[in-house]
């Protein structure tokens, strides 16, 4: 048997960074989006010539959090033969747009159509593999709160389109998330609920609430990321961010045309940031597992 699955990164419309809890990450409320750059997980099962599960992942080094995800289904007594996992990266590594945990999530989604995986056992696992995972298992638009793992889904938005725009370095999570307090950015438990309430308004009534706490401690890490927010503005976009901690930036483009000012604004970018695209929102359906 070979299944395959689409692993969708995502862009954080908003990202607002609280105190330090006491397992020591951050708690955020942010406000996630699904899009069309996404990497490819196929999935041989069986008489593929393998006794253990195997993850095979060109241009990531060392251990893999898909291998972590098979190891702990396994560990959960997930009954398959063994697998061999070939993942094709086309989400910035270390970019802000969560392709690690994507990828976690679609194994978690193809291990399920392959033997049954109960769906309490799926989330726990996938709370324990990283505060991202919880929100890519089901792609789409959703609400993340505690550190990012506790996710309330949404239903998907129309008329809206992005530009990605890859940085030619890569950032460490952990080392934003550090600089962030350098500068004390984090906001108070109060000010934190504040945002929250104004994220859900926002929400509700089909207003776009934008903003990243983590940008400045990008920036503060690496200032090109500026430039390329100006480049990112002065091509057309209406509104220009970071992803997550960076340093992949991206633009909203709304309203009727967004699809084809998206198109336009990744073309002017392309000779001077190779990999700029435009991007489209996805849901479910994008990362569905089907057979190939
Ligand atoms: P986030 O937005 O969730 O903080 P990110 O987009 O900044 O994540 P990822 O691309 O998910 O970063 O990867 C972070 C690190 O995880 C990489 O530097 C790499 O060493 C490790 N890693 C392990 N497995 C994978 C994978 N399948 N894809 C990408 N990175 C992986």
């Amino acid at each position: 048997m070979k299944l395959f699955a689409r692993a969708p990164g995502k862009v954080n419309l908003c990202l607002f960074l609280g105190p330090v809890r006491s397992d020591g990450r951050h708690e955020v409320v942010t406000l996630l989006e699904s899009v069309s750059v996404a990497d490819e997980l196929s999935v041989a099962v069986a008489g593929a010539g393998t006794a253990v599960d195997e993850v095979l992942c060109a241009g990531v080094k060392g251990p893999n959090i898909v291998a972590r995800a098979l190891a702990g289904l396994r560990e959960q007594g997930w009954d398959a033969p063994p697998v061999r996992v070939v993942i094709r990266k086309r989400v910035p590594l270390a970019g802000g747009m969560g392709g690690g945990s994507a990828d976690a999530a679609a194994m978690l989604r193809l291990a399920a159509a392959i033997a049954p995986v109960p769906v309490a056992v799926a989330a726990e696992l996938a709370a324990s593999l990283g505060a991202d995972v919880p929100s890519q298992l089901l792609p789409g638009v959703s609400i993340g709160t505690g550190a990012g793992e506790v996710v309330e889904r949404l239903d998907a938005r129309e008329g809206h389109a992005f530009v990605i725009v890859p940085q030619p370095y890569e950032l460490s999570t952990a080392e934003v998330y550090r600089e962030a307090d350098r500068l004390g950015l984090p906001r108070d438990a109060a000010d934190l609920s504040a945002r929250h309430r104004e994220l859900l308004s926002a929400v509700c009534s089909g207003a776009y609430l934008l903003g990243n706490d983590l940008e400045p401690a990008a920036l503060s890490l690496r200032p090109d990321i500026g430039r390329a927010l100006h480049t990112l503005r002065d091509s057309g976009a209406d509104h220009a961010m970071v992803s997550g901690s960076g340093p992949t930036v991206f633009a909203l483009c709304t309203g009727a045309d967004a699809h084809a000012r998206a198109d336009t604004v990744a073309a002017r970018l392309a000779a001077r940031y190779p990999g700029a695209t435009s991007a489209a929102p996805v849901g479910e359906e994008f990362g569905a597992p089907r057979g190939s």
